[in-house]
């Protein structure tokens, strides 16, 4: 009895709650995602990447910035996108295209309920296109930023309206499971899958990714509910000074130690493999659009001797990866 309750009191927008509070995966899983797709790439093109592999590594999380940090009006909805908004049954009644999201929804449904989808087969387009005219800076730019969004589509919660558990009392539970968790457990994680993959229909791999996020909401707000109702307070928090949950410094409650580890154990992998997922995905995109631009050479766009000095790097962070480490940057962690 107590869903269909919450999802009216969803519909009427009781609890309609600003996204603008909430990060996407985190620094750890965003930096992670972007770089670990670099390895993840066939040599002919991933020595490119790897060339750049600094900067698509720091520009993963820029997207986040445009939207908190610039506060660019533009960027929010193209993080998320509010399924139940959408009144969502079947891929089969949404638009397929931005065109047709516009011309069915209008500018400003779009930009209350979400892009995400479509945005991605967007930046597919530009990106494919960057590739084909060799146009250095832009493929960086769109390569990275696509990762961005690929690793949010990746993030059950960018798929519904209960973005941080705000209509079922668990507020803070976004950067719990996206940044909080692989903080502390992502330097386990087992992040390589597979080799990648040519991607014959976009709109179809972007609604698969969508869809089976989307059938994880219920069971990681679930999972967390039950142990909100069994744990006081104090268990599940670190608690401050004042009695208060203390929090990190994007303002998010910060959970304790053994609260996130029985969580982590009870999501049984989930979060591992959301962001192995996204890993696999964006490289299998960024494949795509290399092999649909004609697989040009893009280590000409480079001097001679960065590929060179470059190529021994590659090889070793390459292995590393695939047996299981990705290495060559350090990141700040968002929950100290
Ligand atoms: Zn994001």
């Amino acid at each position: 009895m107590k869903k269909p309750k919450i999802v009216s009191l969803l519909l009427s927008g009781v609890l309609a709650c600003g996204v603008s509070a909430v990060f996407a995966w985190g620094t750890w899983g965003h930096t992670h995602i972007n770089k670990g797709a670099i390895l993840a790439l066939p040599k002919e093109m991933g020595m490119f990447f790897f060339n750049h592999s600094d900067f698509i590594t720091e520009e993963s999380t820029v997207p986040d910035i445009r939207k908190h940090t610039i506060n660019d009006k533009a960027e929010g909805t193209r993080h998320y996108i509010d399924l139940e908004r959408y009144g969502y049954k079947t891929r089969a009644e949404m638009p397929r295209t931005m065109d047709e999201a516009l011309a069915k929804y209008g500018k400003d449904t779009l930009n209350k309920y979400g892009i995400l989808p479509w945005y991605i087969q967007d930046m597919m387009v530009k990106l494919t296109d960057a590739m084909k005219n060799k146009r250095k800076t832009e493929i960086l730019f769109l390569a990275a930023d696509l990762g961005h969004y690929i690793g949010d589509a990746h993030m059950p919660l960018h798929t519904s309206i209960n973005h941080d558990g705000q209509a079922t009392g668990q507020e803070g539970i976004h950067a719990f499971w996206e940044s909080q968790l692989p903080d502390m457990y992502g330097n386990s994680y087992r992040l390589y899958g597979s080799d990648v993959h040519y991607i014959a229909d976009i709109e179809k791999a972007t609604w698969d990714i969508i869809d089976s996020s989307h059938r994880l909401v219920a069971t990681l707000l679930r999972v967390e509910d039950k142990m909100r109702r069994d744990n006081p307070e104090d268990k599940q928090y670190v608690m401050g000074p004042d009695g208060k949950p203390k929090k990190n410094k994007y303002g998010s409650p910060i959970h304790a130690t053994e609260y996130a580890h029985v969580y982590h154990e009870l999501l049984n992998g989930m979060v591992e493999r959301q962001m192995r997922l996204a890993i696999e995905h964006t490289a299998d995109f960024w494949y795509t659009a290399w092999v649909n631009a004609g697989k040009p050479d893009l280590t000409v766009l480079d001097p001679e001797y960065i590929t060179e000095r470059n190529k021994p790097i590659y090889s070793e962070e390459e292995k590393a990866f695939k047996a299981g480490k990705i290495r060559g940057f350090r990141v700040d962690k968002d929950f100290q």
